[in-house]
């Protein structure tokens, strides 16, 4: 039996990844701080999950925690997940999202080197890596140029990554771009415009305020990213593969999705925008180029912009009528 060591599983990909691989019969652990609420959840959607309470600041737990389980997948998701945040924890976001790879990547390592079973690592990076480069769409060859805190902790986890891979160990690394589901949490901007949408089609809410509009992402359906890891993990190379649609949306083309679901054609009266709202730096146009996923993995997406768009708006509109 496969056993794997998820990390992040109590966030948005974790619980995706969790639920793909119960139902493959995977024997599946997962790292969760104590105390974390989505663990209830994740524990109902996952009979049979194995918790290991641990912070990934703490390396000589997640040495311990490698070496007891010698797991024949390790899925490095956990992180501080928010470009926004990494602004305002630029040192907790370089040891959670950075350093926290080293020490998972060394764990691993050992684990193999000590007892001769091949350890397969995955590394959940971002398109934040390539945050101010001048060319669209960017590919694993890519110069890496991060624009905040995030990217360039996940930038050195990138790089670490492909060292790892030199030494020997089976280390990928899947170069996210931006991926939204229900269970995207609030804070990020698809969910408050999805939520915001809903508040304002009830009559909940008057206004929605937002940072810059015009910024451009290349947004994909979550679970789709996670059955692009899975592949990537099981491809009998390890390599880095750049994971997205390939296709650029504004944040004003997600606005006038949301509120057309909630049947608001005209948005511009209920939406403001604050430059409070945007980032010190922001980060060029980010759209992948998918090729290499797609031809080498056999990967490709399920659910296109307006379908998630639209997914995302029924649970906000279903979650605000119970
Ligand atoms: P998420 O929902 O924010 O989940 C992050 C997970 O990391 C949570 O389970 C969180 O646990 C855990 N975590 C945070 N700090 C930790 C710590 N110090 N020790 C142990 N666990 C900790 O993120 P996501 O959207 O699923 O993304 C998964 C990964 O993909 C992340 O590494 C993210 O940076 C990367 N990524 C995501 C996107 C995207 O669009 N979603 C794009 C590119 C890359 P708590 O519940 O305790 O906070």
């Amino acid at each position: 039996m496969t056993v794997a060591l998820v990390t992040g599983i109590t966030g948005q990909d974790g619980s995706y990844l969790a639920e793909r691989l119960v139902a493959e019969g995977v024997e599946i652990h997962g790292l969760v701080r104590p105390g974390d609420p989505a663990l209830s959840v994740l524990q109902d959607s996952c009979p049979g999950l194995f918790v290991h309470e641990g912070d990934l600041r703490d390396g000589a737990r997640l040495e311990t925690l490698v070496l007891d389980l010698v797991p024949d997948e390790v899925y490095n998701l956990a992180g501080l997940s928010s470009v926004a945040e990494s602004w305002g924890e630029p040192v907790l976001t370089a040891e959670v999202t950075g350093l926290a790879v080293a020490r998972l990547l060394q764990a691993s390592w050992s684990a193999q080197e000590r007892t001769g079973r091949a350890v397969r690592f995955l590394q959940a990076s971002s398109a934040e890596i390539f945050g101010n480069c001048d060319r669209v769409p960017q590919d694993e060859n890519t110069p890496l140029c991060p624009t905040s805190p995030y990217g360039a902790a996940k930038a050195y986890a990138h790089h670490l990554v492909s060292v790892y891979r030199s030494r020997g160990l089976h280390a990928v690394s899947t170069v996210l771009y931006n991926h939204e589901s229900p269970r995207r949490p609030p804070s990020f901007v698809t969910r408050k415009i999805t939520a915001g949408a809903v508040a304002i089609a009830t009559g909940a809410a008057t206004e929605l305020v937002l940072g810059n509009l015009d910024v451009q992402r290349d947004w994909g359906w979550a679970p789709d990213y996670v059955d692009a890891m899975v592949r990537a993990m099981r491809h009998d190379r390890a390599d880095d593969f750049v994971v997205a649609t390939g296709e650029a949306r504004s944040v004003r083309d997600f606005v006038a999705a949301a509120f057309s679901h909630v049947g608001i054609d005209d948005w511009t009266p209920f939406v403001r925008t604050d430059p409070a709202f945007g980032r010190p730096v922001e980060a060029r146009m980010l759209v992948g180029d998918p090729s290499k996923a797609q031809n080498e993995l056999g990967w490709t997406t399920t659910v296109g912009f307006d379908e998630m768009v639209r997914r995302m708006v029924e649970h906000d509109a279903h979650s605000s009528s119970r």
